[in-house]
C-alpha cells in the first residue's frame, strides 16, 4: 500500500468560488488565475470546475498550451506578457491574449510578423512597482500600441497593492483613473481582493474583467479579518493522511525533535503520514489545528519530514487508520480552512497550496 497521504481537488466547491466571484462583480468578465499550476490544483484538474470562467490568466506558455490541449479555445491571459520576442509567435499560433508592461514588447510586437489580430492589456505601475509603464509614460505606450498593425485591442489594466488591507485601492486608484479617464479600452484591476471587498459597490474599480486567483482555490485573501465562512467560499484542495501510530505520554514526556513538546499530564497521540517533505509547512507550530475523524484537535510538537504529531487525548476512538485532515474537507461535513493552518505556521494560504509536493498524489472529486 502506499503512504495514504493524498489531495483531493473539489470541483463542484471550485464550480461555487466561481459563481460567487460573479456574485461579488455582475456584469464583469472573469479571467480566473490558473498560474502556478493552478495554485498547486493542477491545471486539467481545476480546469473541470473552472471551465464556466470567461478566460483564464496565467503565466507560462506551457500552461496555456495544456488549457488548448484540454479543448479550452476562449481566451487565454499571459499575465507577464512575452519573455522575448518568440514568445509572440506562441501568441499568434495559440491565440493568446498578453500583457505589455514595458517598451521592449512594444518593439517585438512592432516587428512580428502576424496574421492574427492581437489582443494586448497594457498595464500600468499604479503604486505596486513591480510591473508597468507610470501614470506618466502610460498614454504614450496606448498611442504607440494602439497604431499597430499587428494590435486588435488594447485593454487598460493594473494591479492592487493593497486590496486586501485598510488602505484599500483609494490611491492606486486615483492615479489609475486620471491617466486613462479618455481612453477607450475594457479595464481589469481586481484581484480576489478587489473582487470581494470592492468591486460590488465601485464599478470604476470592477470594470470590464475582473481577475479572482486564491479565491476561487477557497481561500480568503484579507484572512483573519474575514474568514472563508465569510466570503461564502469552499475548500477546493484536501491535504488528508492517516495515523500510522500512537504513543501513550506520561507528564514530563517529550514529543519529536528537540523535545520541543512535553506533555503537561497524561497524554495520547497519533503520529501521522505527512511531514514538511510532502509541503506541509514545517514552521507549523504546536497548536496547529487539525482535524482527526473530522474532528478538531492540534499538532504536538515539531513538523518532521514525513510525519507530525497530533493530540488524541480527547479522542479516545481514534487510532491507527483514523482519517486526518490537515486542511480541507474532513468527513461529515468537517471543514478546515487553508487559512487557519497557514496563519499560525506565518505564511499564507497561497504559498500552502502551491508548495503541495510532487510526492503526494493528487485526485479529482467531485
Ligand atoms: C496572481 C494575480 C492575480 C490573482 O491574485 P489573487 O490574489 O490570487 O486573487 C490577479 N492579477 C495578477 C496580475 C496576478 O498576477
Amino acid at each position: 500500500m502506499p503512504r495514504p497521504i493524498e489531495a483531493l481537488i473539489h470541483t463542484e466547491a471550485l464550480a461555487h468560488n466561481l459563481v460567487q466571484a460573479r456574485r461579488m462583480a455582475p456584469d464583469a468578465k472573469v479571467w480566473a488565475v490558473v498560474k502556478a499550476d493552478a495554485y498547486g490544483h493542477r491545471i486539467p484538474l481545476a480546469f473541470e470546475g473552472l471551465r464556466g470562467a470567461d478566460g483564464f490568466a496565467l503565466l507560462d506558455i506551457a500552461e496555456a498550451e495544456v488549457l488548448r490541449r484540454l479543448g479550452w479555445r476562449g481566451p487565454i491571459l499571459l499575465l507577464e506578457g512575452c519573455f522575448d520576442a518568440r514568445d509572440l509567435e506562441a501568441c499568434s499560433r495559440l491565440g493568446l491574449w498578453h500583457v505589455v508592461h514595458h517598451e521592449a514588447q512594444i518593439d517585438w510586437l512592432a516587428q512580428h510578423k502576424t496574421t492574427w489580430p492581437h489582443h494586448v492589456f497594457l498595464k500600468m505601475n499604479s503604486g505596486l512597482n513591480r510591473l508597468g509603464f507610470t501614470p506618466a509614460a502610460y498614454r504614450s505606450a496606448w498611442l504607440r500600441l494602439s497604431g499597430l498593425t499587428q494590435v486588435d485591442t488594447v485593454s487598460l489594466m493594473t494591479h492592487f497593492a493593497e486590496a486586501d488591507g485598510p488602505r484599500g485601492v483609494t490611491a492606486q486608484m486615483a492615479r489609475f483613473t486620471a491617466a486613462t479617464a479618455d481612453l477607450p479600452g475594457d479595464r481589469s484591476l481586481c484581484n480576489s481582493a478587489a473582487t470581494l471587498r470592492h468591486a460590488a459597490g465601485e464599478p470604476e474599480v470592477r470594470g470590464e474583467w475582473v481577475r479572482p486567483g486564491i479565491m476561487l482555490y477557497g481561500a480568503s485573501p484579507d484572512h483573519p479579518t474575514h474568514d472563508i465562512t465569510h466570503w461564502d467560499l469552499q475548500p477546493t484542495m484536501t491535504l488528508r493522511s492517516r495515523i500510522i501510530a500512537t504513543q501513550t505520554l506520561a507528564e514530563g514526556d517529550a514529543v519529536g525533535y528537540g523535545g520541543t513538546f512535553v506533555a503537561p499530564g497524561p497524554m495520547r497521540i497519533g503520529v501521522v503520514a505527512c511531514g514538511y517533505a510532502d509541503g506541509y509547512p514545517r514552521s507549523a507550530p504546536t497548536g496547529t489545528p487539525v482535524l482527526v475523524d473530522g474532528r478538531r484537535t492540534r499538532l504536538v510538537g515539531r513538523v518532521s519530514m514525513d510525519m507530525v504529531t497530533v493530540d488524541l487525548t480527547d479522542q479516545p476512538n481514534a487510532g491507527v487508520g483514523s482519517e486526518v485532515t490537515l486542511w480541507g474537507q474532513g468527513p461529515g461535513g468537517a471543514q478546515l480552512g487553508i487559512d487557519e493552518v497557514a496563519l499560525p505556521a506565518g505564511t499564507v494560504g497561497y504559498e500552502l497550496m502551491c508548495a503541495v509536493a510532487p510526492r503526494v498524489p493528487v485526485r479529482q472529486t467531485p
